[in-house]
């Protein structure tokens, strides 16, 4: 397939290190809040992209981390420690906080239909493997202590900005004015590696290093997890285009001073969700979650649906009004499939000739707005329906829309309905009849039975009608 990679800037033949094998990894979330629906939006591009690898012919093993340590709000060295604040906000301990919001993350994912990768490690769990790594980095001159703290040295590297056309905003993250300096970097883009002094006096998760007592940084967790799962060569790296800076740009430059070597080949970004106020977050607005769609009577697939309609190198404005568009288009695009009948002899070359024309879309840079139009496509097709519902559940093993699910789910209720309607009129033709013959008792027995069971009949000189409760 071609896909696009943030490192080059280009659209290129993907390629792995071990033929047939993709060897993936993905920034996992931050645990001490729920998540919003633009960091999903990003889950559920990453969810597609494994997908469609594995539906190529892929075996794709697939790592995330969890951080449950070392995450600050500015993304950089400075703010607020994240868990910290979490926890304090519900009286909990971090762990309790990070307990119950990965629990929540997942529970996320699998109404989105979101498969959990291969691997889950949450950061707490490899405290030895940052240690090693950060002293394989002191050994190789890359890092160096200043003020209790170890520090890489960005000024070793041939190139640090390796993102840097991406735009501005993003590379303003890390260098945002009004942050306070650390004094003790050497270099405005040195980054900490492990925290001995720690500005938070009750900081609650501590570890005994070479350093002091301390806690790691948060870029090195994804190296070190990723090695440690995956190797040295990592084939995709996955994230929000927010992780672009100084996130990945950070893990770049230690893991390639550790291995002294290219280390990924492929960089996935997910462009931002915006609202019509600009950026998502979690503390401007509404906070949008996947509870608040469910409150309000959406289907979480529908916002799947809804991101899938657009690409994910373009940012994405939701507002109400464009998901309930979404709901209107899947609800439709739902009750057609019901129509289609199961019975029949799939038509393996109307199978092929379509497969290809999906293959020809997706495989050109995960498009998958042009992915659902494939689905239209097999919804027009001028084939029988178990044709059309087999080439669904196909393109359905990549975009996960429940598409056959909820249409078999339609369909059921259409024939109970059905069903129930068929009795009610009979029980009306009966009570006519009793009536006709003058057992005024037996016709009132029938209403009652119908009465008990919700369903009010209404005489008129048409004829009886009825509503159901
Ligand atoms: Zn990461």
């Amino acid at each position: 397939m071609k896909l696009y990679n943030s490192l080059t800037r280009q659209k290129e033949d993907f390629k792995t290190y071990e033929e047939g094998k993709v060897r993936m990894y993905t920034c996992g979330p931050t645990v001490y809040h729920f998540a919003h629906i633009g960091n999903l939006r990003s889950y559920i591009m990453e969810d597609v992209l494994e997908k469609y690898l594995v539906y190529s012919g892929y075996d794709v093993n697939r790592v995330m981390n969890i951080t449950d340590v070392g995450h600050l709000s500015s993304d950089a060295d400075t703010g607020e420690d994240k868990m910290l604040k979490g926890a304090k906000r519900e009286k909990k301990t971090v762990m309790e906080i990070a307990k119950f919001y990965t629990d929540a993350f997942f529970a996320d994912c699998d109404k989105l239909n979101i498969k959990i990768p291969n691997t889950v490690q949450p950061a707490t769990g490899c405290i030895p493997e940052f240690i090693e790594m950060v002293e394989g980095l002191i050994e190789k001159d890359f890092a160096y202590i200043a003020g209790g703290n170890v520090y890489f040295d960005t000024s070793k590297l041939k190139e640090y900005y390796v993102f840097n056309n991406h735009d501005a905003e993003d590379l303003a993250v890390g260098v945002r004015e009004g942050v306070e300096e650390d004094t003790n970097k050497r270099n405005k883009t040195d980054f900490v590696l492990w925290f001995t002094k720690s500005k938070f006096d009750d900081q609650e998760l501590k570890w005994d290093s070479p350093w002091g007592i301390g806690y790691p940084g948060w870029h090195i967790e994804c190296s070190a997890i990723s090695m440690k799962y995956l190797g040295d060569r990592l084939d995709l790296h996955c994230g929000g285009i927010d992780n672009a800076f100084p996130h990945h740009t950070n893990e770049i430059a230690q893991s390639e001073a550790y291995i002294g070597h290219p280390w990924c080949t492929h960089w996935f970004h997910v462009l931002h969700l915006n609202t019509s106020g600009g950026k998502m977050s979690k503390s401007k607005g509404e906070f949008l979650t996947v509870s608040l769609l469910e409150e309000k009577g959406y289907n979480p697939i529908v916002y799947r649906f809804f991101c899938l309609q657009s690409h994910y190198r373009k940012s994405l404005v939701f507002s109400w009004d464009s998901l309930d568009n979404a709901a209107q288009a899947y609800d439709k695009l739902i009750k057609k499939i019901s129509t289609f009948e199961k019975e029949g002899e799939v038509d393996m070359a109307v199978v092929e000739e379509y497969r290809a024309k999906f293959n020809e879309v997706m495989g050109n840079d995960l498009n998958t707005s042009l992915g659902i139009t494939a689905i239209y496509d097999v919804v027009k097709a001028k084939t029988n329906g178990a044709t059309k519902r087999f080439l669904l559940d196909d393109y359905d093993r990549v975009l996960s829309l429940d598409l056959l699910k909820a249409a078999d789910s339609v369909k059921e209720e259409k024939e109970e309905t059905n069903e129930e309607d068929a009795y009610i009129l009979e029980m009306i033709a009966k009570r006519a009849e009793a009536k006709k013959a003058k057992n005024y008792a037996e016709a009132d027995r029938i209403r009652n039975e119908l009465a008990a069971k919700g369903i009010t009949l209404k005489d008129s000189s048409q004829g009886t009608t009825y509503t159901k409760a």
